[in-house]
């Protein structure tokens, strides 16, 4: 059976004690036993939140392929590892469009992370001009094929992938439930088509995009969804308490 997960990115927000309280805050947070949770603070405080963190994971929101040298400003993912973080994400919309990192980058990225056992949360999704021109199928496709495809089995199923269309982070316009179920549906054929029926049923496939208390039941009911990748909302206790309680994940 594939992990359900509820995953926190904090992007570049609060301060240490603030972040601190959050993720004492999260210890005492009921879910529901079949979601596991994840939390990508500020680099920065990744440590002094896995120090805290009892039962979720604390992952790097962004990693740098070398593994040492001259890159000043950059954590390497053998860095990460070092430091006893377990995660990180890779291809985050924000990264690509600001930081221009592509598909090719990413896929040294990942390759880096898998070499260092850090568990790979690979976003991808479509501009807002692709979802309307109609080629939002192909366009997600060529994101997997060209940075996460070419792993071998063993590696790709350490991963997870989080669908984020582009036009629904941070705006408010969350995808539907049709929108979130055809591409979710897609992705897992494709996996199949590269690896085997077997790994695509139990591979995890996350939905991120301005899911929130009030949409996440219906999102997270969807057949190929197995969770979310959560900004706005994972900031909010209250907010991020609903996205993993028992009664959002009971059908
Ligand atoms: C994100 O940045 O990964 C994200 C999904 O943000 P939000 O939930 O705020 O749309």
């Amino acid at each position: 059976m594939r992990q359900k997960i509820v995953a926190g990115n904090w992007k570049m927000n609060l301060s240490l004690s603030e972040a601190k309280k959050l993720a004492h805050e999260l210890n005492t947070i009921e879910k529901s036993e079949s979601v596991e949770i994840a939390v990508f603070p500020s680099s920065l405080y990744a440590l002094a939140c896995q120090e805290i963190a009892q039962n979720y994971q604390i992952g790097a929101q962004n990693g740098f392929p070398k593994d040492s040298g001259a890159f000043t400003g950059e954590l390497s993912m053998a860095q990460l590892n070092n430091a006893g973080i377990t995660a990180v994400l890779i291809g985050h919309s924000e990264r690509r469009d600001y930081f221009s990192e592509s598909n090719l980058f990413l896929k040294e990225k990942v390759d880096a992370a898998v070499l260092h056992n850090l568990n790979a949360f690979f976003c991808c999704g479509e501009p807002l001009e692709i979802r309307q021109n109609g080629n939002y199928l192909n366009y997600v496709k060529q994101q997997l094929v060209d940075s996460l495809f070419h792993l071998v089995e063993n590696d790709f199923i350490k991963t997870v992938i989080a669908y984020e269309p582009i036009w629904a982070i941070g705006t408010g316009l969350t995808a539907t439930i049709e929108q979130a179920e055809e591409m979710h549906k897609a992705i897992r054929s494709w996996i199949s088509e590269r690896y085997t029926k077997e790994t695509a049923e139990n591979y995890s496939i996350l939905y991120g995009g301005s899911c929130n208390p009030s949409n996440a039941k219906a999102l997270f009911a969807c057949q190929n969804v197995d969770g979310g990748l959560i900004g706005g909302a994972a900031l909010k206790i209250e907010d991020f308490r609903v996205l993993v309680a028992k009664e959002t994940w009971t059908i």
